[in-house]
C-alpha cells in the first residue's frame, strides 16, 4: 500500500492555523491532524486528546526519555510535542497527516522525514494578527504580546518553507493548502 505523507503547517499564533487545519479536516477524511502534547493549560473549549493531549512536565519528560516524540520545542515557557507512534501508524495506513506545529518543530521533523511538506500560514498583516488573537478571546495582553513578539521571528523562517499561503479570506486560503496537498500526493504516485 502507498505511504501516506506528511505535511507540515506553521505561522505564528493567531494566523489562522487551527481554523484552517478544521476544515480540511472536514473536507477530506483521508487527512489525520496529529494531536500534540503539551504542558500549557488548557483554553476554554479545548478538549484534551482532540485539541492536545494537556500533560504535566513529568509525564511530557518521561514520553520524551523514552523517545516517544517525533520533535518538541519550548514555547512561551511551556513543552510542546509530537507523539510518534501514532503518525507512523497513518503513514504506514496510507492516511495523510498533518502536524500543526512550530518551524523549530518543522525543521526537526524535516531531518527525519525528508520527504515531507512544509507549509507556512501568513497572517496578511501584523495588525490583523493582533485583532485576531484578541478577538480569539484567549490570552491576556501579556500572553497575547508575547504570541506578537514571537511572531516577527517566525515569520522570518517563512522563506525556508515549501509553500507559504497568506490567510486573507479563509476560504481561498484552505483551497489553496487544499491544492498544494492535492499536487503533493499526485507527485509520488
Ligand atoms: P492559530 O491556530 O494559527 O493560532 P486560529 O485558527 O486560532 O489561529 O485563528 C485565530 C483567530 O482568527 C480565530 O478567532 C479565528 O476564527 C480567526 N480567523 C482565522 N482565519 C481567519 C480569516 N481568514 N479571517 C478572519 N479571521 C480568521
Ligand atoms: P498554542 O499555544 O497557540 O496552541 O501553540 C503555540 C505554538 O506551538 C504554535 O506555534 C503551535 O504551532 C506550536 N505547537 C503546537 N503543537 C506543537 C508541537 O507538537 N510541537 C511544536 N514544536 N510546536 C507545536
Amino acid at each position: 500500500m502507498t505511504q501516506g505523507k506528511l505535511f507540515v503547517i506553521s505561522g505564528p499564533s493567531g494566523a489562522g492555523k487551527g481554523t484552517i487545519c478544521k476544515r480540511l479536516l472536514e473536507e477530506d477524511n483521508n487527512i489525520r491532524f496529529s494531536v500534540s502534547m503539551t504542558t500549557r493549560a488548557p483554553r476554554e473549549g479545548e478538549v484534551d486528546g482532540k485539541d492536545y493531549f494537556f500533560v504535566d512536565k513529568e509525564e511530557f519528560e518521561a514520553l520524551l526519555g523514552d523517545n516517544g516524540l517525533l520533535e518538541h520545542n519550548c514555547y512561551l515557557d511551556n513543552y510542546y510535542g509530537t507523539p510518534r507512534r501514532q503518525i507512523v501508524a497513518w503513514l504506514e495506513e496510507g492516511r495523510d497527516v498533518i502536524l500543526e506545529i512550530d518551524y523549530h518543530g518543522a525543521f526537526q521533523v524535516r531531518e527525519s522525514y525528508p520527504e515531507c511538506v512544509l507549509i507556512f500560514i501568513m497572517p496578511p498583516s501584523i495588525e490583523e494578527l493582533e485583532e485576531r488573537i484578541t478577538g480569539r478571546g484567549s490570552e491576556t495582553e501579556e500572553t497575547k504580546q508575547r504570541r506578537l513578539r514571537e511572531a516577527m521571528g517566525e515569520i522570518a523562517q517563512a522563506d525556508k518553507y515549501d509553500y507559504t499561503v497568506v490567510n486573507d479570506n479563509l476560504d481561498t486560503a484552505v483551497a489553496r493548502v487544499s491544492e498544494i496537498m492535492e499536487s503533493e500526493r499526485n507527485r509520488e504516485e
